[in-house]
């Protein structure tokens, strides 16, 4: 069996009044992520660990945030797009582990529908899809609540 590993990180600010998408789940809070699309920074991550491991380009190569198609976009169907790229290459996702650092709101009462989400879009059962949460300690700039990150790693399994 082919097996491949990929990684992927992704970056958003956070501003008041926008709402807050992670792992495809909408949390309650003040701030939400600035972005073209949804702002989903932890599906982001994934979408480009899962397209670094099929040996592909990144998410801004495929879903560029100056077509307009991809205008306030449901980060959904970004993944669902790059799971097709994926099965399309001759791959398909084992398993994920992820990382969200955000300081504020605690996201532990939604991690779990995140991954059943994440996992029911790529047909797996949510024990494939691993998401852990952690904050800066207050330091830098997602301690100070003004961004947000998520780091991704996937195995793929190809023929
Ligand atoms: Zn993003």
């Amino acid at each position: 069996m082919n097996i491949r590993i990929g990684q992927g990180i992704d970056f958003h600010r956070l501003e008041k009044g926008i709402d807050l998408w992670l792992g495809g789940v909408k949390i309650p809070s003040e701030k939400g992520c600035v972005a073209h699309s949804d702002g989903d920074v932890l599906i982001h991550a994934i979408c480009d660990a899962m397209l670094g491991a099929a040996g592909l380009r990144d998410i801004g190569f495929y879903f560029p945030d100056t077509d307009k198609k991809y205008k306030n976009i449901d980060s959904k169907i970004l993944l669902k797009e790059t799971n097709s790229l994926i099965s399309g290459n001759g791959f398909a996702v084992n398993n994920i582990d992820s990382t969200i650092c955000l300081e504020e709101p605690k996201i532990a009462p939604y991690i779990e529908e995140m991954r059943k989400t994440i996992s029911s879009i790529l047909g797996k059962e949510p024990e494939s899809v691993a998401v852990k949460a952690t904050t800066t300690e207050k330091m830098g700039f997602t301690g100070r609540g003004e961004g947000v990150i998520a780091f991704a790693v996937v195995l793929l399994s190809g023929e």
